[in-house]
């Protein structure tokens, strides 16, 4: 049965059978037994699926993994430590040294060194561009080598929604994936895949879990891209692999070819899963995000039209304001609500802004983002400090950004906080 999402955040992944656990037990094990060496040998030839090892699969994960590629409406999903895993490995699936991506500017800061300095040690080349560009501009930086495209559809923490059609359109002109980054929507308020974006990623530390519980990432596949039409650029999914007796992932495992070589290759060698105790933890979020999101949605919207109106709010970045100029692009992409994340800058010095900070009562300053509970962070002087005001300026962030994280408490409080902490600027 066709199931909507509310329904698959409780219901999807596991389905208990006859006298089974009607929560999703947790397999905390390391390792699964066979009654025979030839079982276990069929499994390390990928001739028979099961589990075996927990770094490769483990049925807590996967439950959780199958209930987000169903949310996303992808074939496949590998759950990771964390979001950094998730979009190290959807990039590094794709790519290796001497290969390129392109990025938009306006990602999360952790991405930004991931792609511009980590990245580049492996010998992967990255171009950042600016979504605001003209098309002939961003185009002109697609070379032979490049093997992905990457945005995040609602950016962290400058709020700016990326044109995903546009960018897939772009990405697939040139024979690439486009990868986005769907952290802050999450499939309650967009699904990527129907914009015609190829691989979704996660950090399910985020909406997903939503109670600050554990850090942990995704990435899904659509199935959609065709690696075999572009064979020569993506040499991993359509040649033989050595290190499993030269088996092709696009002809063993058709659609499956992108999420099979992630888990057997570099699960394999790179590690980097979850504990299956934390996918629990992340399951029991999953079941309330629609509800959560709706709640988000609807106190942000109150608290960006209240900082709009205040005399000591020099600028508001909230996609759900009418007078913001991208207002269109988030009613096409984010019809139901954007997210509960609003960026905006106070009037006066950046020492008011602290001190502004430093007088809430119940909101709180934390690194975390995007859970239940309200919370703000200056990313100049705290997540983003690495970077110059140049890079700030570059990656969407001018130094006076307060990040301000609406969580589900009752809006008016919420309002109140603030309001009590700007009167004391
Ligand atoms: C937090 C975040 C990440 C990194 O995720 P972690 O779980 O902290 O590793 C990546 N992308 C976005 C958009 C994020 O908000």
């Amino acid at each position: 049965m066709k199931k909507n999402l509310e329904t698959i955040c409780v219901h999807g992944g596991w389905k208990a059978k006859k006298g089974e656990p009607q929560q999703l037990p947790i397999y905390q094990s390391t390792t699964f037994r066979y009654e025979t060496s030839d079982q276990m040998a069929r499994l390390f030839d990928l001739k028979d699926s099961g589990y075996f090892y927990t770094r490769l699969a483990n049925p807590t994960n996967d439950a959780v993994a199958q209930k987000i590629a169903a949310l996303e409406g992808g074939v496949g999903c590998v759950l990771t430590s964390s979001g950094q895993a998730a979009n190290f490995y959807a990039i590094f699936n794709l790519c290796e040294a001497g290969g390129h991506i392109i990025t938009s500017n306006n990602i999360y800061g952790g991405t930004f060194n991931l792609f511009g300095v980590t990245l580049k040690k492996l010998g992967i080349d990255c171009t950042f561009v600016d979504p605001e560009w003209d098309d002939a501009k961003i185009e002109a930086c697609f070379r032979d080598n490049t093997r992905a495209f990457f945005g995040e559809t609602i950016s962290n923490p400058g709020g700016k929604i990326f044109d995903i059609q546009r960018f897939a359109d772009m990405a697939h002109r040139h024979g690439v994936p486009l990868i986005v980054d769907n952290t802050f929507a999450t499939p309650i308020n967009c699904r990527p895949f129907e914009w015609g974006a190829d691989i979704v990623t996660h950090s399910t530390t985020k909406y997903m879990d939503g109670h600050a519980t554990q850090v942990g990432g995704a990435v899904v596949d659509s199935g959609n891209f065709d690696w075999d039409a572009n064979k020569d650029r993506f040499p991993g999914l359509t040649t033989p692999d050595e290190s499993y007796h030269g088996l092709t992932y696009t002809q063993s495992f058709g659609k499956m070819a992108y999420t099979t070589k992630l888990i057997v290759q570099l699960m394999r060698d790179l590690g980097s899963i979850p504990s299956p105790h934390n996918s629990f933890l992340l399951n029991l979020g999953l079941e309330t995000l629609a509800l959560r999101m709706r709640q988000h949605c609807a106190n942000a919207q109150k608290v960006a039209e209240w900082l709009e109106k205040n005399e000591k709010v020099g600028w508001v970045n909230y996609a759900g304001l009418p007078s913001n100029p991208q207002y269109q692009l988030a009613k096409k992409y984010l019809p139901n609500g954007i997210c509960g994340v609003i960026a905006f800058g106070l009037k006066g010095s950046r020492e008011e802004a602290i001190r502004f900070m430093d007088n809430l009562d119940f909101i709180s300053i934390v690194t975390h983002v995007a859970d239940a509970r309200t919370c703000v962070l200056h990313p100049a002087s705290h997540t983003h400090r690495q970077l110059t005001d140049q890079q700030l300026r570059e990656a969407g962030i001018s130094p006076d950004l307060v990040r301000l994280s609406v969580g589900i408490e009752n809006v008016d409080d919420i309002i109140a906080d603030l309001q009590q902490a700007m009167a004391k600027m």
